[in-house]
């Protein structure tokens, strides 16, 4: 008789309503391995848990490309500065680009925190972040390649959004049509992309 193998702490990655089964498979989303503080009092606990791209889902509030791509980005860089592979989320800094999607994961994957000035929202960074371990002032910049993401959907969602901004109506099919290029199966979205391979962004130490 043989036993899966499960981690202590293990993520939940089975599919769901709110994450596909394509996002579950992919061979990129793999959970990071993190060990936090005890308490407030700032003790480390002995064990490890694991976070994964469900939970990055489950509390943002929907899997989207921003979050898919900002998950992998970050768990590239955070294997470099963590050569054990266990990450420690309170020796961490980060720039992030602004977006909801990309600062929520940033902040969860790595503990940053406004409040503590340890999480920066810098508008000049495109579909990136730059990532410091504080004890060892090691960083890197990773950042999407030019191109990966495809014309189509941001052309439409910036309409939408120049749209909004000048308090016009949007109709609900053109957010219709932006979500069902997200959900065409046959599409190589960026999530999708990044899900499946690393060739999509670059990671440079600084
Ligand atoms: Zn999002």
């Amino acid at each position: 008789m043989t036993h899966e193998y499960k981690p202590v702490g293990a993520s939940d990655n089975s599919p769901d309503w709110f994450y596909p089964e394509w996002a579950a498979k992919a061979p990129n989303n793999q959970p990071i391995v993190v060990r936090d503080t005890d308490s407030a009092l700032g003790r480390y606990n002995l064990q490890t848990k694991e976070i994964g791209l469900k939970d990055i889902a489950r509390i943002h509030g929907h899997l989207c490309d921003g979050q898919v791509i900002a998950f992998v980005e970050i768990k590239a860089v955070l294997s470099k500065v963590f050569a054990d592979g266990v990450v420690d989320r309170t020796d961490l800094q980060v720039v992030s680009k602004n977006g909801p999607c990309w600062a929520d994961a940033a902040a969860f994957l790595t503990g940053a925190r406004i409040n503590f000035k340890t999480l920066r929202i810098d508008a000049s960074i495109a579909g990136g972040f730059i990532i410091q371990r504080i004890s060892t002032g090691e960083a890197y910049a990773v950042h999407l390649k030019p191109g990966v993401f495809p014309d189509d959907p941001v052309v439409l969602e910036n309409r939408i959004r120049s749209l909004r901004a000048q308090g016009n109506p949007v109709t609900a099919e053109d957010i219709d049509t932006v979500e069902k290029m997200g959900d065409a199966p046959e599409l190589e979205t960026p999530d999708r992309s990044a899900c499946r391979a690393t060739r999509d962004h670059k990671v440079e130490r600084l």
